[in-house]
């Protein structure tokens, strides 16, 4: 689960991690009233919206009077920005962050993320402050400075000194930045956060260093220990059909092709993709239905899948170990009278009672409703009816 740049900033404060003062809006007479409260005289119009990005894309505005800011607020609530993390259509801006201006004196990036293949967060840092940390990390990775630390141990001074030295920073300053990024760290160890970035970290001309830009998600397993989190969850910058499966129990991830896919497992759904891929067809989405599936988790599978218009056929792939595929077959032939299906359904089921299920497909006798012999048969099946050719 992902949050807004003024909610990871109301965390970092309660960890004391600084932050710029700033206060959230609404609408032009609210950002008008915070520009006031804040005082001036500088201020900075941000654009709430999840995706990275805003400066390059119009949405981070430097004003110098409060007509700015009122001018400012108006053009940017109510506009569908753009930018490389956004689709092509944009995001819709709701919601402003106005906050004091910083004279900057130095730039810097600073991030955790948990490091899978340590099985431990890695906290990265960088003199690279402000610029995209995928690049660094691509072209120039000695510029990005990593310490793991051991979750047992937590941050200790010998973390902060290895950061501190790895930046090049005068003595005087280590300490101050140790101390930053050990409130960093505790602010991502405690909410269970599975990524906490500050891009750029600043320090300001009179030496302090400064969050300017807050950026964290959440480990979703874990949003059961923070009911206060949840409450910062905005479904308006989530896709809806996600929203949607994610009721239901059904993980559902929208990709861009138009083979969908109904599979139980993620491992298997990961499978099945890749298959999609290697026979020269695209996924169009990723559904896990889980462990018990029935009739109506199917039929809502299949209703999901379909809200997506570029869906032109559906590859059931379901492993029977504990459900049966009799049963599954039987679901899926329910499933199919609650939800009208009109595109081609490849169904492979393989397991207990495999057998028995292709006779239940084969002697319902509905056009559209294809078995398929085994996985790359399926697969096949299924990119080809994808195309309009016949299966
Ligand atoms: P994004 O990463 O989405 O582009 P940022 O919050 O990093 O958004 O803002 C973009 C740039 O705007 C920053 O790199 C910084 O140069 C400038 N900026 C952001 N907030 C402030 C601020 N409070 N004072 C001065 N400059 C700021
Ligand atoms: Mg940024």
């Amino acid at each position: 689960m992902n949050i807004h740049e003024y909610q990871a900033k109301e965390i970092f404060n309660r960890y004391h991690v600084p932050t710029p003062r700033g206060y959230v809006a609404s609408s032009v007479e609210e950002a008008v009233a915070n520009a006031q409260k804040l005082g001036g005289p500088l201020w900075v119009v941000k654009a709430q919206i999840h995706a990275g990005g805003r400066g390059l894309g119009g949405g981070v505005k430097l004003a110098r009077s409060i007509e700015e800011v009122s001018e400012y607020a108006r053009a940017l609530l109510g506009m569908h920005l753009i930018t490389h993390q956004t689709t092509a259509e944009g995001t819709l801006v709701q919601k402003l962050y106005i906050e004091e201006g910083v004279e900057i004196a130095d730039e810097f990036y600073l991030g955790i993320v948990l490091d899978r293949a340590q099985e431990m967060p890695v906290i990265m840092a960088s003199r690279e402050g402000g610029m995209e940390i995928e690049k660094i990390a691509y072209e120039t990775p000695e510029k990005i400075i990593k310490v793991t630390i051991d979750p047992f141990i937590g941050f200790q001074p010998y973390h902060g000194r290895e950061l501190a030295f790895g930046l090049n920073l005068p003595k005087e300053e280590m300490s101050r930045f140790s101390a930053f990024a050990k409130a960093l760290y505790e602010a991502y160890m405690e909410n269970d956060a599975s990524m906490v970035e500050i891009n750029p970290l600043v320090r300001t001309k009179s030496g302090v260093f400064v969050a300017l830009d807050g950026k964290m998600s959440f480990d979703d397993n874990a949003l059961f220990r923070h009911p206060e989190i949840v409450a910062m969850r905005d479904y308006s910058e989530e896709n809806p059909i996600e929203k949607e499966a994610s009721e239901y129990g059904l993980s559902y991830v929208k990709l861009n092709g138009n083979v969908g896919c109904m599979v139980n497992g993620a491992g298997l759904a990961m499978g099945t993709m890749d298959i999609i891929d290697y026979m020269g067809g695209e996924p169009a989405n990723f559904l896990d239905v889980g462990g018990g599936a029935n009739a109506s988790t199917v039929a809502k599978g299949f209703e999901i899948i379909l809200k997506d218009p570029n869906v032109k056929s559906i590859f059931v792939n379901i492993f029977g170990g504990i459900v049966r595929c009799d049963r599954i077959a039987n679901g899926i032939l329910e499933a199919t009278k609650m939800v009208k299906v009109d595109v081609p359904v490849i169904v492979r089921l393989d397991g207990t009672n495999a057998k028995e299920a292709v006779e239940i497909l084969k002697s319902a006798n509905i056009k559209n409703i294809i078995s398929a012999t085994d996985l790359s048969d399926g697969a096949q099946k299924a990119v080809a009816a994808a195309k309009g050719a016949l299966v």
